[in-house]
């Protein structure tokens, strides 16, 4: 009897291996838009604390956050992920921070990777930190942990890319986009377009190309896939 069971566990077992899953979807949320949006939206869902949808960044964010994620996607892609962009032109009055998070929600993102360059006061102000939210059940809780370790592993491949000073993960409870996220999300600060310095290195193709490539190895790191695909 030993041929035919033999045969009959055959027949039962896969002819083929599973197929390969989807490729994870990174969402790229370069910041703000041509113009600012003054309409107010809740902090988080069902909260009464309202905040102003996107005061607008400091002068020429919107577009170096542009130019620096439109490469970040190539790269991205090269890799082998999907990627959806919260916008790819800067012409827009800004779209607010629910609707930037609900792109990455509705997209099921692996990572939402919101791209910005900050201003301050001081033109001494320098370096780059990466924000992730802050610890809040009903908000925050579900992404709490992934979200951390994506702003320490993009943190450090960014600044070890751009040479920048580091100035670390910091924590953040006053982000619309970020607690109305339901999946990871980080928003990463590449440099003070207030610094002369800084400035005039992110106005740079070459600049702009290492933070790229910096952002696509922390993201492919987080992702758990070799980050040699991001060149
Ligand atoms: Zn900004």
């Amino acid at each position: 009897m030993l041929a035919p069971l033999v045969a009959a566990l055959t027949l039962v077992s896969p002819a083929t291996p599973a197929a390969p899953l989807a490729a994870p979807v990174v969402v790229v949320d370069p910041g703000h838009d041509l113009r600012a949006n003054l309409a107010t939206e809740p902090i988080g869902p069902g909260s009464t604390v309202r905040k102003i949808k996107d005061g607008g960044g400091t002068a020429g964010e919107a577009q170096v956050v542009l130019a620096v994620s439109l490469r970040l996607r190539t790269l991205l892609q090269r890799a082998g992920l999907r990627v959806v962009m919260t916008r790819t032109r800067t012409d827009s009055t800004s779209m607010g921070n629910v609707a930037r998070a609900r792109i990455a929600n509705r997209a099921g993102a692996a990572l939402f990777l919101r791209v910005h360059a900050d201003g301050s006061t001081s033109s001494a102000s320098r370096g780059t930190h990466t924000l992730y939210p802050v610890y809040r059940r009903g908000w925050t809780d579900d992404v709490y942990d992934a979200s951390a370790r994506a702003a320490r592993l993009v943190q450090r491949a960014l600044v070890a890319a751009t040479g920048a000073a580091d100035d670390g993960v910091v924590e953040r409870s006053d982000f619309t986009g970020f607690n109305w996220a339901n999946v990871p999300v980080i928003l990463v600060e590449m440099g003070f377009m207030t610094n002369p310095t800084e400035d005039r290195l992110l106005a740079t193709a070459a600049y702009r190309e290492r933070a790229a490539v910096g952002l696509c190895r922390g993201t492919l790191r987080f992702l758990r896939r070799p980050v040699a695909a991001c060149g």
